[in-house]
């Protein structure tokens, strides 16, 4: 596919000449606490560590995951950071994102309904073609949850959204949440 058609979110790095090499902003979203750095980290890095902390400013993290068809796609992660509180940030901070993953904690209803006011922003400051997910983060507190995966689901069907339930501390589905946002892509670029 070319990479440019029609896919104002997806940047291709290397011009014309390899068309196989894409890259593509991602946004994080979510209440305070709910674990969006340590997802991060565990992706990219490949450990659990909550005092390592992405500041405001600072340069996002990118990993890069290759298709089965050989095509990569780097993702450029920007972790909100406290930029939650920054509403005037906000259309800078969604501006050229090609996905956006929306963070809540399954122990925290409150986070849940953060987490669909969420959603209904990146609705009206995303792109319309902005691959979106809802992930419940620290499904390792099973014992202690108050929003239950059905619902979650129910609200993600509603909005087009890929879910799944992640930990970040234990690696739960953590590279499955990136590997189903590169795979909404390859669907999205079809
Ligand atoms: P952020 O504010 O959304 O970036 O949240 P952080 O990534 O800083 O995490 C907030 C707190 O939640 C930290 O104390 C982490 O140890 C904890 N945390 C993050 N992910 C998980 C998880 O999957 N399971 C558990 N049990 N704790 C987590």
């Amino acid at each position: 596919a070319n990479s440019t058609g029609g896919l104002g979110n997806i940047n291709n790095e290397n011009s014309a000449t390899d068309s196989k090499n894409l890259k593509v902003k991602l946004v994080l979203l979510g209440d305070s606490g709910v674990g969006k750095s340590c997802i991060v980290l565990r992706f990219v890095r490949g450990q659990f560590d909550p005092t390592s902390k992405v500041t405001i400013g600072a340069s996002f993290l990118s990993q890069t995951l290759a298709l089965e068809d050989s095509t990569t796609v780097k993702f450029e992660i920007w972790d909100t950071a406290g930029q939650e509180r920054y509403a005037a940030l906000a259309p800078l901070y969604y501006r050229g994102a090609g996905a956006a993953i929306v963070v809540y904690d399954i122990t925290s209803a409150e986070s849940f309904n953060k987490a669909q006011y969420w959603v209904k922003e990146l609705q009206r400051h995303g792109s319309q073609d902005m691959i979106m997910a809802l992930v419940g983060n620290k499904a390792d507190l099973h014992e202690k949850r108050t929003v239950s995966s059905q619902e979650a689901q129910e609200h993600a069907d509603m909005n087009n959204m890929f879910f799944v339930e992640t930990s970040a501390k234990t690696a739960d589905n953590i590279n499955q949440l990136f590997e189903g946002c590169t795979q909404s892509w390859a669907t999205s670029m079809a």
